[in-house]
């Protein structure tokens, strides 16, 4: 499998992608190991992710350099997405010890009952390339202080921090076989699709989502989907400082340029105060500087995948083609790397591909409406679930909006933003089941009950 750096399109490594075979003698080797990682001590297992963490710490520089040069990710925030990665493995080995502790929950006279969390076993966690670590960490850290073994398939798109992971969890001493890469593109998947795991763990588009659940369905075992989004935010016209509210759409909008599942995605504005609005956001959106993801300065770097491009251009002219205006932007910088314009467009409505399908790039609608009730109405017509935020000085006035959102997360005057603390989940086309919180530690277990009747 060829490997290209997407800022100069340049190949940067070849690495073999395993064959059926190769994964089913994968799959042997973790289920030998998964029994006896089983036995081990809860604490024990949380010391040898606390050494995986610590080796991040150490080695950020170059694993930041190593996910830049493949996916094309400024490097600022690659950085930035291993010190996220990081501050969620310290919350799992702060929260996880007490969260698999056996539990007695009733106790009297003869009786006793508890509640033991047990392992799933060997579980598949299939991966996007977008956010690596932070997706990756979601659930292989909770899996294997839960006890599991875990067979990692990261995206072909960020196969080379895949193999840095595996290095980082040999290096922090993890016994041979419980953390395993499998390498390859879709056939790769579909090879651990076919093994008798006993859990599925998917992030990624809901197109394949959808194709691995249904595969899976009749193996009656776990399986949980992070999906995609089309999250909408919206700005009342309760809002004191424009600029700053603008500031936070557009970095919402293009933080990654664009490329995130929690990206904001659609952008809906109160008529009074949409000119406004619109007149700090521009500003902000030309202030971002695109270029070479490893200059200091770079905020929009070249696109992972050049051939999204095509669907970016595709959604921009159907909109232009049914009324909307091109702000900003609107095409593919010519190479080498696959550059795409900050693209700004007005006068978008709900009939426009670019208002309901997922762009993963550095693009936006903005859309004015009448009044809430018309914004809750648009917010809420799409087929995904996954995030929804309202800007307004108004806790009041919000809350009664968010209250109305069928997502997993919403967002009051933030944005584009995921914490350890709270479950992370979609719902409708973002997928079901949830990574993160104690729900996020507990997903990776199966709980037996226990009814202890004395003499
Ligand atoms: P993708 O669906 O193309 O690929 C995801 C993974 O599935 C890759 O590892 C890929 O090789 C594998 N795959 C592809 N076809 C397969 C098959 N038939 N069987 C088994 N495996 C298969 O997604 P992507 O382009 O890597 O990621 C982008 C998508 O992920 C976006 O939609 C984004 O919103 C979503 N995402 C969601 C979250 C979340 O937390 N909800 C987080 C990150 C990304």
């Amino acid at each position: 499998m060829k490997i290209f750096n997407p800022a100069n399109e340049e190949l940067i490594a070849e690495v073999a992608e395993d064959s059926v075979d190769e994964v089913g003698a994968k799959y042997k080797k973790a289920r030998k190991a998964q029994a006896e990682w089983a036995k081990v001590r809860v604490e024990d297992r949380i010391a040898v992710v606390q050494k995986f963490h610590d080796y991040l710490e150490s080695n950020k520089t170059e694993l930041a350099s190593v996910l830049t040069s493949e996916v094309g990710k400024p490097l600022k925030q690659s950085v930035g997405e291993l010190a996220g990665a990081r501050s969620r493995i310290r919350f799992f080995i702060k929260e996880s010890a007490d969260l698999l502790a056996e539990e007695v929950v009733m106790s009297s006279n003869s009786m006793t009952e508890k509640i033991q969390y047990e392992p799933l076993g060997v579980i598949a966690n299939i991966s996007a390339w977008n956010y690596p670590y932070l997706v990756g960490v979601n659930v292989f850290i909770p899996a294997l202080i839960a006890g599991n073994a875990v067979l990692y398939k990261p995206s072909e798109y960020s196969t080379l921090t895949g193999l840095e992971i595996a290095r980082a969890f040999s290096d922090a001493g993890l016994p041979e076989g419980l953390f395993q890469v499998v390498v390859g593109k879709a056939g790769a998947g579909q090879a651990l699709i076919e093994l008798p795991l006993d859990g599925y763990f998917f992030t990624g588009s809901h197109a394949t989502g959808q194709r691995i659940y249904e595969a899976v369905a009749p193996k009656m075992v776990p399986c949980q989907m992070e999906l995609g989004g089309k999250d909408p935010l919206y700005v009342t016209d309760e809002n004191a400082d424009m600029a700053k509210v603008a500031a936070a759409a557009a970095e919402g909008a293009f933080y990654n340029n664009g490329q995130s599942c929690c990206a904001v995605e659609r952008i809906y504005v109160h008529e009074n105060v949409y000119d406004a609005f619109m007149e700090s956001f521009l500003e902000e959106v030309k202030s971002f500087k695109v270029g070479s993801p490893t200059d200091e300065d770079t905020f929009i770097g070249p696109l992972t995948r050049g051939q999204q491009a095509i669907v970016i251009e595709g959604q921009i002219q159907d909109a232009v083609s049914k009324g909307a205006k091109l702000e900003l932007g609107g095409k593919a910088i010519s190479g080498p790397g696959h550059y795409f314009e900050p693209t700004v467009l007005s006068n978008v409505n709900e009939e426009m591909i670019i208002m309901k399908d997922e762009s993963f790039g550095p693009v936006i609608g903005v859309q004015k409406v009448a009044n809430d009730d018309h914004a809750i109405q648009l917010m809420q017509d799409t087929e995904y679930g996954l995030t929804a935020s309202v800007y307004s000085d108004s806790y009041e006035r919000a809350e009664s909006i968010m209250d109305k959102m069928n997502v997993g997360t919403v967002y009051w005057n933030c944005c584009d933003r995921v914490s350890a603390n709270v479950p992370w989940s979609g719902r409708k086309h973002s997928g079901f089941g949830s990574t993160l919180s104690h729900i996020g530690i507990r997903a990776f277990t199966r709980p037996k009950a226990w009814h202890l009747r004395e003499g």
